[in-house]
């Protein structure tokens, strides 16, 4: 391959932006294409959906020096809030640190990401849906629409960052011995406002992650910047529990005052919400190779979609920026080489968060409201603090470390036998902090 100095990344959405400025600081050329408008136009007041950021995406923005930039549209939650049925309220620190997610807007994120590449001189075309592309040589099409005539844009390297339903990966799964697969949820999901109060600040704690545990259904809600709070509504399609079921404002007040009464008052926009907003669908996507003929390249959730119930989706797509940027520094302009052992590592973390976001539903929507998860939740900190070297609780290796999502989903397994075995002795609740309980544990190290 001759050198590479033109990159073209399809797609200004999060994961795309940051691989910009990572690309552009090394010195590559580089163009970011999207179909969609400059999203710097538009007017989200404040608020969008909810991110949070946890260590590896905050690894990804240092890596590329915009760590600090991002920190300032960001909130910092240390806890769980979870709000159960008779309207009290448990706290539950995230990390046995101390830790904190970050919730940001995706929307400002975006925008602020956009700006700071255009600042190191990565070029936008935006308006520009690319319809196909040569996976042999690296060309894009775009025009006015699929049946037009389209236009040829080349380029030495091309990056699919054009999300779950990505054009670039349409193209490759018409290549031979493509694997590829989909799967939707039966749980849907809708957004709803709480809004600041009068003098602009925030209803609920807001350095909360607030969660409304349900059973086979959740609300969710995480704090923006001007004082509001971003609800999601997670809950299955059809049923006798369902988004289908609730077919009327009646439906929907009674609804709300059976299983979330404390945060009924709070959404002053409900009806208006619930019935204008879209109900979304969830899925998980699974592809390989990654790489085409070692210029054209899926990162993201192009790569791999997942649900969000770890909070993992664009954590898991900057790192797969990080380990981008890390081997390019390491085989500088060896590109074939940088591509090959990027997907040959990634993929199977890719599997292990998809896998671990699936299973985090239930720990979300059921076990949060759980006795003996909490209790779990304090035998573990327990032996945390008395041996470190041991032990990690799951969410943390996933949320607050970056050792590879494959092994913390191999040593959460290993873990969680472990824990079923003492969460099964007699009077568990008594002794959860005595000696007998921590030989126990020590026994299988
Ligand atoms: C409800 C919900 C909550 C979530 N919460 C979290 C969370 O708390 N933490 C977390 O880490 N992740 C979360 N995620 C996941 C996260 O949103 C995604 O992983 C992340 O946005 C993926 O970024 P991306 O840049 O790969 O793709 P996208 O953000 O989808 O960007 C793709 C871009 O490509 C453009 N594009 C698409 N097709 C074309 C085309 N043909 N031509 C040109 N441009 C094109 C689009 O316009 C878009 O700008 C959540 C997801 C959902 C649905």
């Amino acid at each position: 391959m001759n050198e590479v100095q033109k990159v073209g990344i399809v797609g200004s959405g999060l994961v795309g932006t940051v691989l910009a400025i990572g690309l552009k600081k090394m010195g590559y050329e580089v163009d970011v294409i999207d179909r969609s408008s400059d999203i710097r136009m538009i007017d989200f007041s404040g608020r969008s959906i909810n991110l949070a950021l946890s260590t590896r995406g905050w690894n990804a923005l240092d890596k590329v020096g915009i760590g600090d930039e991002v920190r300032e549209i960001s909130i910092p939650m240390n806890k769980r809030a979870i709000h159960k049925i008779d309207s009290s309220t448990v706290e539950q620190q995230y990390g046995v640190h101390g830790e904190s997610i970050c919730s940001v807007s995706r929307g400002g994120l975006n925008q602020k990401l956009v700006a700071l590449a255009e600042e190191v001189g990565v070029n936008f075309i935006f308006d520009c849906p690319i319809f196909d592309i040569d996976l042999k040589e690296a060309v894009l099409y775009t025009g006015e629409n699929e049946m037009s005539s389209w236009d040829a844009m080349p380029y030495d390297i091309v990056f699919g960052a054009d999300g779950a339903y990505s054009k670039i990966r349409a193209r490759m799964q018409r290549q031979s011995r493509f694997e590829y697969s989909q799967h939707y949820l039966n749980i849907g999901y809708k957004e709803l406002t709480i809004d600041a109060d009068e003098f602009s600040k925030h209803k609920l704690d807001s350095n909360s992650f607030h969660i409304w545990p349900r059973g086979n259904f959740m609300l969710i809600a995480l704090p923006n910047l001007d004082g509001s709070f971003t609800c999601t509504i997670f809950m299955p399609f059809e049923g006798d529990i369902s988004f289908e079921a609730i077919r009327t404002e009646v439906d929907l007040g009674v609804f709300f005052e059976t299983y979330f009464k404390d945060a009924a008052p709070l959404i002053m926009s409900l009806k208006k919400d619930f019935f204008t907003n879209p109900t979304n669908s969830l899925v998980t996507t699974t592809c390989y190779p990654w790489v085409a003929n070692d210029k054209v390249a899926l990162i993201g959730d192009a790569a791999h979609a997942v649900v969000p119930f770890y909070g993992q989706g664009l954590n898991a797509g900057l790192e797969d920026v990080s380990e981008l940027l890390d081997l390019l520094s390491k085989y500088p302009k060896d590109w074939a080489t940088c591509l090959e052992k990027y997907q040959i590592s990634r993929k199977p973390n890719a599997d292990a968060i998809a896998e671990l976001s699936d299973r985090n539903f239930i720990e979300m929507s059921t076990l949060t409201a759980d006795p003996n998860f909490l209790l779990q939740k304090k035998i573990e900190k327990r032996f945390t603090d008395l041996y470190p070297n041991y032990w990690l609780p799951l969410y943390d290796r996933v949320t607050f470390s970056s050792g590879s999502y494959a092994e913390a989903l191999k040593l959460g397994d290993f873990q969680s036998s472990i824990m079923e075995e003492i969460m099964s002795l007699d009077n568990i609740s008594e002794k959860w902090d005595s000696k007998e309980v921590e030989n126990m544990m020590l026994r299988h190290f």
